[in-house]
């Protein structure tokens, strides 16, 4: 080895290891895998103008694969490891807003640094994004099913023990409301979740509530030892754009406090 073979070696080992070049490739690479969730709620959602505008008019269309006719899709971004948090829209399915922001932030999370393991639903139910309806028809039996979370077989349920079952920690179920502020509003239930929704509301001026609702997947998730919260905006049907920022932001600061993002 020569002296400036020698020199340029020592001179690369020092920028190393003083941080000024990076060798870790960042957390975001490769890491999204989609996986079918629920079999039993597939349909069109591009059938909904609203989505599809969104959809279209910021080339989300091209940039994922929001084919559901055959059942729901659940991404995981991340390594599996470090905190589970999982993220999830349109379990009422004329709620768009929530959707849209779910996808919105997969999007985000496609080109962002990010620590633990993130999983997203986007549409909870596409068959109901579809008909633009807040209730599920079960073979005849139409319910709300943000009220039946608790019981075996219905589609919350399903997500509910999917939470369960890969040890998810945290829970943010992203809908939208008629008569919520502009700024948006989180709904809390125990200690942690209060702490959690008052940093938000610092960090965004967002509304805070507590309302225990059996049956929600909130309420559900957090009697199971999974804190959780729920995101509300204003739910218009016409220019959704701005809701949904203001959901993002909300989420975005939610994820934040979890030291994710
Ligand atoms: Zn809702």
């Amino acid at each position: 080895m020569n002296l400036k073979t020698l020199i340029f070696l020592i001179l690369t080992f020092s920028l190393i290891s003083s941080g000024l070049i990076g060798i870790s490739s960042p957390a975001y690479a490769a890491h999204i895998y989609k996986q079918t969730l629920d079999v039993e709620v597939g349909g069109n959602i591009h059938a909904h103008p609203l989505i599809e505008d969104y959809l279209d008019k910021n080339s989300l269309n091209s940039r994922f694969d929001f084919n559901l006719e055959k059942g729901s899709h659940i991404y995981h971004l991340g390594s599996g490891k470090g905190k589970k948090i999982l993220i999830c829209g349109g379990i009422h399915g004329d709620e768009v807003q929530g959707s849209l922001t779910v996808v919105s932030m997969l999007y985000y999370l496609k080109s962002q640094e990010y620590t633990g393991t993130i999983y997203l639903i986007p549409f909870a139910i596409p068959i109901d994004t579809e008909k633009n309806t807040r209730y599920y028809n079960q073979s005849g039996n139409v319910y709300d099913p943000n009220r039946k979370s608790d019981i075996p077989g219905t589609p919350v349920n399903k997500i509910l023990k999917f939470a369960i079952s890969h040890k998810i920690s945290y829970l943010i179920d992203v809908h939208s409301g008629i008569g919520v502020k502009e700024e948006g509003m989180v709904y809390y239930g125990n200690s942690f979740e209060e702490n959690w929704a008052k940093n938000i509301q610092n960090n965004t001026g967002c509304v805070i509530k507590t309302n225990p609702t059996n049956g929600t997947l909130r309420s559900e998730a957090s009697k199971r030892n999974i804190k959780a919260i729920t995101l509300e905006v204003e739910k218009i049907n016409q220019g959704v754009d701005v809701p949904v920022q203001t959901e993002l932001n909300i989420l975005k600061k939610a994820c934040v406090y979890l030291r994710v993002i």
